[in-house]
């Protein structure tokens, strides 16, 4: 059986949250672009529906928040309940109504971030809890500004040991991040130097147009969505001949969502099976504990103590070997 794994990333592109950071904060769709986007979906699905012959896993990528939308809740059931479909995995900012989860079996997973400037923690936790009653894998992301440090600090407090905190870098800023909060990301997230990185891409084997590709609203196919070249078209008879194994073309990749497709990093030793939904695996080399932290040289560090932690058994993440890369 043949097996792709598609990102999909419709031309919804408004969100709940007006994030700072965010290019897509405050942009609205008025109710004709909502039904071109519902149309878009509706057009994905009745293409998965038609895949007998492929295992497929589907990552929603939006430029906006996705969930609050109903039709995407609904398309993300349905997706769950067809034999093709191995795994549906969403990124989101956890704000919508999240009763659907529980009618997706064990397929669906979670890329959950936490918007200190938006997210209430309280409700924010409360929709945690919900995915673990429905027995949803999920990871939380917050941005890594230094302003962050205390919303992160009590969120991983308070987040079950067993949730995969992880800290997405502002690599634009990382020259003016101060050693000691660096030093704090590491602590809360032992991958987070791994995504401080630009990894040296072009002329390299990428799983992306092979194993992986992205799929516009239109079907247009494209090795990932750093790289505009169209491939082909989703909608095409004989849509697979788009994909073949190639090299990158651009000079880094610098986003998790693809660079761990980059052959060379072997991330799927990090990742294994949660590559998509960014669960480190229980599988990698190193083993993720539970530990009590115990004393730590940066104030306000002495908070940690007493405060379980996930870190590697070595204290410290295991990084591919880059050398000479
Ligand atoms: S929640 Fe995400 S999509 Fe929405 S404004 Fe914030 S960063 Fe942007
Ligand atoms: S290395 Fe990154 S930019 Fe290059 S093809 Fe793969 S995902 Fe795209």
């Amino acid at each position: 059986m043949n097996e792709l794994t598609l990102l999909y990333r419709g031309p919804l592109s408004s969100c709940n949250y007006a994030c700072a950071y965010c290019p897509f904060a405050k942009r609205r769709e008025n109710r004709r672009q909502l039904e071109y986007d519902r149309s878009c979906l509706v057009r994905f699905l009745e293409w998965a529906r038609a895949q007998h012959n492929w295992h497929l896993r589907v990552f929603f990528t939006p430029w906006g928040e996705a969930l609050v939308r109903r039709y995407y809740r609904e398309a993300i059931v349905e997706l769950c309940r067809l034999p093709q479909i191995e795994k549906v995995v969403v990124q989101t900012n956890l704000s919508a109504p999240l009763a659907f989860a529980s009618q997706c079996g064990d397929k669906l997973a979670i890329w959950a971030t936490f918007h200190p400037d938006w997210a209430d923690p309280k409700r924010f936790l409360a929709q945690c809890r919900r995915l673990d009653q429905a027995q949803v894998a999920y990871s939380v992301g917050v941005v890594g500004f230094a302003r962050f440090r205390k919303a992160i600090l009590e969120l991983r407090q308070r987040l079950a040991p067993s949730v995969y905190l992880w800290i997405n870098a502002v690599k634009a800023q990382l020259d003016e991040l101060a050693e000691e909060d660096r030093r704090f990301f590491s602590h809360i997230d032992p991958l987070y130097e791994l995504n401080t990185q630009a990894y040296a891409s072009r002329g390299r084997p990428c799983g992306g147009g092979s194993r992986v590709v992205s799929v516009d609203g239109e079907g247009m196919l494209r090795t990932c969505h750093f790289q505009s070249q169209p491939l082909g078209n989703l909608y095409d008879r004989q849509w697979w001949t788009a994909l073949r194994p190639r090299l990158c073309l651009t000079d880094h990749c610098r986003c998790y969502i693809g660079y761990v497709h980059l052959e060379y990093l072997q991330m799927n030793r990090v990742f294994g099976s949660g590559i998509l939904e960014r669960i480190p695996s229980g599988r990698a080399p190193f083993q993720i504990k539970e530990v009590v932290v115990q004393s730590h040289s940066l104030a306000p560090m002495e908070a940690l103590e007493n405060h379980a932690h996930h870190l590697f058994s070595s204290g410290q993440p295991v990084l591919p070997d880059l050398a000479g890369q």
